[in-house]
């Protein structure tokens, strides 16, 4: 393992490779950092996409030292399929989709778990907690089985049962909370306090999760020959996909595989929309008042953690990139555009990217090809 220390994005301070969740100076979003130069562009730049890899095949890239606590159920890896139908539709030429279905619980967020599950295996721990709008809570439920770690799980109570049938089966506890996300994030935040129990879920206070979320990146490089895209487009919560895909292309950079950085956009569902909002306005971040839309798995209002979402925003102002908001009639047309032309059956937070990418095509933000 090449990872070296825990890095506070807002003062820089340094943690050792700990349970720690947020900065203890400034109380900034903390992330991991590499030895790059003894890590080489070897794990990348050698490393083909084939059926069967997983997150693992980038372990030099990712923080847990232990290979006895590394879970696994084959997650990431997922196929890069190039649009054809839709791409003709909307008049672009060159348009894939990372079909993040194919991950063992059906969603991307088995990446950032799976790192997260481990680390926390790594630490001794025995007992993971999370907050979830449903995913997060179907990966946790799947992961821990497999870590045979117990898990309790904090969902807002209008979570479709559907979601958490799955973690149920794998046998996690499931404890429903009054009121939206953010009230969920607060229980989960003080009963893993309490207990001391490791929290896993897969905002920004996790520093270990997001690291899956870089594996992205990583794995859209190797299916693009090598190259790097011009547009990356992601579904944003609390936004830790699009930062962790950024930190992949970052590192990528910094290892001399790429000169050029895709520019990224996170996409957010009108009815809850606390990143998008600063960024078209230039405000700080502040907390969404009241959630309305169908993309539950993006409806994350971020009271009481705004500034993670300014890190998002902060991000993706560096970056040329953009946030955008869609609303739900939009979303759902993406939704069946994906069924009836592609044959991907995407939730309505995932589909949120197409109808975000089909606004930009209208407003000429994006070239044909
Ligand atoms: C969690 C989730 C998102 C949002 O990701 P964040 O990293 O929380 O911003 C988007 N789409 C789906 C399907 C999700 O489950
Ligand atoms: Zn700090």
């Amino acid at each position: 393992m090449f990872a070296t220390s825990l890095k506070c994005t807002a003062c820089a301070r340094s943690y050792p490779l700990g349970e720690h969740y947020a900065c203890d100076s400034c109380n900034g979003v903390l992330e991991v950092t590499y030895d790059y130069q003894a890590i080489g562009s070897k794990p990348i730049a050698e490393t083909l996409p084939e059926p069967g890899f997983n997150i693992w095949r980038y372990r030099n890239l990712l923080p847990v030292r232990d290979e006895a606590a590394m879970v696994s159920l084959l997650e990431g890896g997922t196929p890069l399929v190039k649009s054809t139908n839709l791409a003709t539709d909307y008049e672009i030429e060159n348009l894939y989709l990372k079909d993040e279905t194919r991950n063992p619980s059906g969603a991307f967020k088995d990446r950032p778990i799976a790192v997260a599950v481990s680390k926390a295996r790594e630490l001794g721990f025995g007992t993971v907690v999370t907050a979830s709008s449903g995913n997060g809570a179907a990966s946790l439920a799947i992961y821990a089985a497999k870590a045979r770690m117990r898990c309790i799980i904090f969902v807002p109570e209008t979570t479709p049962m559907g979601k958490v049938a799955q973690a149920t089966v794998s046998g996690a506890t499931i404890v429903k909370v009054r009121g939206d996300y953010s009230n969920s994030f607060r229980m989960a935040k003080e009963t893993a306090e309490h207990f001391h129990w490791m929290n896993v879920t897969t905002t920004f206070l996790n520093p270990y999760s997001f690291e899956g979320d870089k594996t992205v990146a990583y794995e859209l490089y190797r299916q693009f020959g090598g190259d790097v895209p011009d547009w990356v487009v992601i579904p944003a919560g609390a936004g830790p996909l699009v930062y962790g895909i950024h930190k992949g292309f970052l590192e990528m950079r910094r290892l001399g595989l790429t000169d050029a950085l895709p520019r990224m956009v996170a996409v957010q569902a009108e009815g809850c929309k606390p990143i998008a909002r600063a960024f078209e306005n230039g405000t700080d971040v502040s907390a969404w008042e009241r959630v309305e839309t169908v993309a539950s798995a993006i409806a994350d209002p971020l009271r009481g953690y705004e500034k993670d979402g300014q890190l998002v925003v902060r991000t993706l102002k560096a970056n040329g990139g953009l946030a955008l908001a869609v609303p739900d009639d939009e979303i759902l047309a993406a939704m069946d555009d994906l069924g009836k032309k592609e044959g991907i059956y995407a939730e309505p937070g995932a589909a949120a990217s197409i109808a975000a990418l089909k606004r930009m095509i209208a407003a000429d933000s994006v070239r044909s090809d």
